[in-house]
């Protein structure tokens, strides 16, 4: 019998090479690829028996590679995906993509070579759902390497100003008890220049767009959207937000595909009939929504983004332009706590901080207490404690705790600001931090 196939699809170096070595050891061919795309390309030509695929890549994400190596009919074919991910909605997301197994990082060598060989001896896997049938994704480009987004900006306009609409994460928390610091879920408007972008979709977008009918007036609104992740605490507010309906306007909604469709099929899911009475189609504005593969242009805005840990596919952003960078991550827990302190899980939180690395402005959520994480572990949100050591870590500027918890009234607010400076100061460091608040801005 011909030796099994198996191709490594991994973008961490050392994983890559660990497999390849622990695999090729028992007698398996084995090939490597670099990222998604290598790998599907790579997949088409070497015809392997079993892929191995990590989640987290950059370009098209491993949930993505499942759907096409199942969509491309190889009934034959035996996926594992590995990833440091290790919350349930992942495991059950990468299945109903296509993988036949599931195995979080670090691995041992005898573990992967089990798991290879358990997989490589089953019958094949008999009809394995194909990815979902293709409706039309109209208003989709796929973007990214450095591409450039024309974006009309005034280049006598260099500041870089950011404002919060909405600061609470989870779930909306109006009422007498959040009046100082906001009870409207994620938004962030962000002013580079004159050029507008717009981070996340909870319910503040609601009054910036009735900000920005004021402010332009007559004329066309054009913004740049950037969504961190799709949960409903940052899209709810999309379809309110009234400059979509008007046709002078135009925006693009970026962000990477989802797990299981397309960013516009996430979009246009929450405006179907049963839970909005206006279909995604009937919004006036020229929208488009832009899949990232890597980093791109805007105008005069450099926009990074890197992929944190949360349930499903969640990404922070880096909008840099005119010497000045701005970072928001939201939505991360951290790799170590949740999984315990491996080489892996540390370099991955290595990652998360060098993303944030100089920032002038480090939008880091900061959702629970010590006391309240040991309740939430494994809810993908970081502590006080998290935030503060991460942004000394990365040498920010200023950090502004974001995602409030809506059970956190503005007293409990004030006594952890203090807490932090606390930290802060203790550590001897010269760092600004504040709490996120509704419509107060901050200009740099
Ligand atoms: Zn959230
Ligand atoms: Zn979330």
């Amino acid at each position: 019998m011909p030796s099994a196939k198996v191709l490594v699809i991994d973008d961490d170096e050392l994983l890559r090479e660990f497999a390849c070595e622990a695999l090729s050891g028992q007698g398996y061919v084995v090939e490597k690829a670099e990222d998604g795309r290598a790998g599907l390309k790579k997949a088409a030509s070497f015809e392997p028996d079993l892929v191995i695929c990590d989640l987290m890549m950059p370009g098209l994400h491993g949930f993505e590679v499942c759907q096409r190596l199942r969509d491309k009919g190889s009934a034959d074919l035996r996926i594992l995906v590995t990833s440091s991910k290790s919350f349930e909605a992942d495991i059950c997301e990468a299945k109903k993509a296509g993988a036949d197994a599931f195995m979080v990082k670090p691995y041992t060598i005898a573990g992967l070579q089990a798991q290879v060989a358990d997989l490589i001896g089953r019958p094949a896997p008999s009809g394995k759902a194909k990815g979902e049938s293709d409706e039309k994704d109209t208003m989709t480009v796929r973007t990214g390497g450095g591409a450039c987004i024309p974006a009309h900006a005034d280049p006598k306009k260099t500041a870089v100003t950011v404002r919060f609409w909405g600061t609470r994460g989870s779930s909306p928390a109006p009422g007498p008890n959040t009046v100082r610091y906001g009870g409207n879920t994620a938004c962030v408007e962000i002013r580079v220049g004159d050029l507008l972008f717009i981070i996340d979709c909870g319910t503040g977008i609601r009054e910036l767009g009735l900000a920005l009918m004021k402010e332009y007036g007559d004329k066309p609104i054009e913004g740049h959207i950037l969504i961190g992740h799709t949960h409903w605490d940052h899209i709810q507010g999309f379809p309110f937000f009234t400059p979509l309906y008007i046709k002078r306007n135009k925006f693009n909604v970026y962000s990477v595909r989802g797990s299981s469709k397309s960013l516009e099929r996430v979009f246009r899911g929450q405006m179907a009939a049963d839970y909005f009475p206006v279909p995604l189609n009937n919004l006036a504005a020229d929208i488009h929504f832009v899949e990232l593969e890597g980093a791109v242009q805007i105008g005069p805005a450099t926009v990074t983004y890197h992929y944190l840990n949360h349930p499903g596919v969640a990404i922070g952003f880096k909008i840099s332009a005119f010497g000045k960078t701005v970072a928001y991550v939201s939505d991360h827990e951290s790799f170590s706590r949740l999984n315990g302190e491996s080489a892996i899980n540390k370099r991955q939180d290595e990652d998360v901080v060098d993303f944030s690395r100089d920032s002038d402005i480090l939008i880091m959520e900061a959702q629970y207490t010590e006391d309240e994480y040991k309740y939430k572990k494994g809810w993908g949100h970081s502590t006080f404690d998290d935030a503060v050591a991460r942004s000394l870590s990365a040498k920010a500027k200023h950090l502004v705790l974001f995602h409030h918890d809506p059970t956190h009234t503005d007293e409990m607010m004030d006594e952890f600001l203090d807490y932090c400076r606390e930290r802060i100061r203790k550590a001897g460091s010269g760092l600004l931090c504040s709490a996120a608040r509704e419509r107060v801005s901050i200009s740099l």
